[in-house]
């Protein structure tokens, strides 16, 4: 029998049958992971099962099986659960929302840009949220940026003043000027990026609120980042990505240097893993 794990829910809501069906026909073998995007076996390698409910679904008393879609993955890669675009934005907002709200203005409109950053230990996820929100009304939002990096230093988040070339070559592909020591990452005790299922990500501070999230394109190597590692690097500051479309990427290092300089950067290295609502991860 194929190690296929299925948690509470998931056996719930596919059936015994269809359970049965993976964990022993011999059609049902190979899978590409709902999460990372590779290629898997399940006669070579634990896998979970995911079930997709369709738009609506979750509305739907019936819960019919029409809405109910599966998929595999690499037990590594996510628990098994059930993914819901309804339970989706009650995810985030469950808990702290008061807190993100009275603490950090205008979190909703922050901005994302995902990286691989290249360090001993193989590559790290990096999240970096942009809290410019509006680079038209500069005087405004700077003010609301001064208040933004307070709150996120007091809750433990580390200044960052330089911009190290292992993180001018994840962002913008290559790094200037001389060699320099390599780049110190610090720790974000406390604080958590959760992901959670269709592509909703959420990142928590030490006290428990959310201090931002939403969903977001993952490309699949950063996703399989932020589960190998169980780490994510999480830069937030007043970086003025906007408008990245017109903007090229060999911008974005000299954009964070500015930001660094200005005393508008703050980060860390934060520990990563799975949200799962009502379920064991
Ligand atoms: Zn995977």
């Amino acid at each position: 029998m194929r190690d296929i794990q299925a948690s509470a829910d998931v056996a719930g809501m596919v059936g015994t049958e269809t359970l049965h069906r993976l964990r022993h026909s011999p059609d049902d073998g190979t899978f590409t992971c709902w999460h990372c995007g590779g290629r898997g076996d399940a006669n070579t390698e634990p896998a979970t099962v995911i079930a997709e409910l369709g738009d609506g679904a979750a509305r739907d008393a019936t819960r019919t099986a029409a809405h109910v879609t599966l998929a595999l993955a690499h037990a590594e890669c996510s628990p098994s659960q059930v993914v819901s675009t309804d339970a989706a934005p009650l995810a985030l907002i469950e808990s702290g929302t008061v807190g993100m709200a009275a603490r950090l203005a205008g979190a909703e409109l922050w901005r994302t840009m995902l990286a691989d950053l290249p360090g001993p230990d193989g590559f790290l996820p990096l999240l970096l949220l942009d809290v410019r929100p509006d680079m038209a009304v500069r005087s405004e939002s700077d003010e609301q940026t001064t208040r933004n990096v307070a709150a996120l230093l007091s809750m433990g988040l580390a200044p960052i003043t330089t911009i190290g070339r292992q993180l001018a070559h994840a962002i913008d592909g290559r790094a200037e000027g001389p060699d320099s020591e390599p780049w110190p990452v610090p720790r974000a005790t406390g604080w958590r990026l959760e992901l959670s299922g269709r592509r909703v990500a959420r990142l928590t501070a030490p006290d428990g609120s959310v201090v931002w999230g939403r969903e977001f394109d993952q490309p699949f190597p950063w996703r399989r980042s932020i589960t190998r590692t169980r780490r994510c690097l999480v830069l937030i500051g007043a970086v003025g990505l906007y408008p990245t479309a017109e903007r090229p990427f060999t911008r974005i290092t000299a954009l964070l240097e500015q930001a660094a300089h200005a005393g508008e950067l703050v980060g860390g290295l934060a520990e990563a893993g799975w949200y799962v609502p009502g379920g064991a991860s």
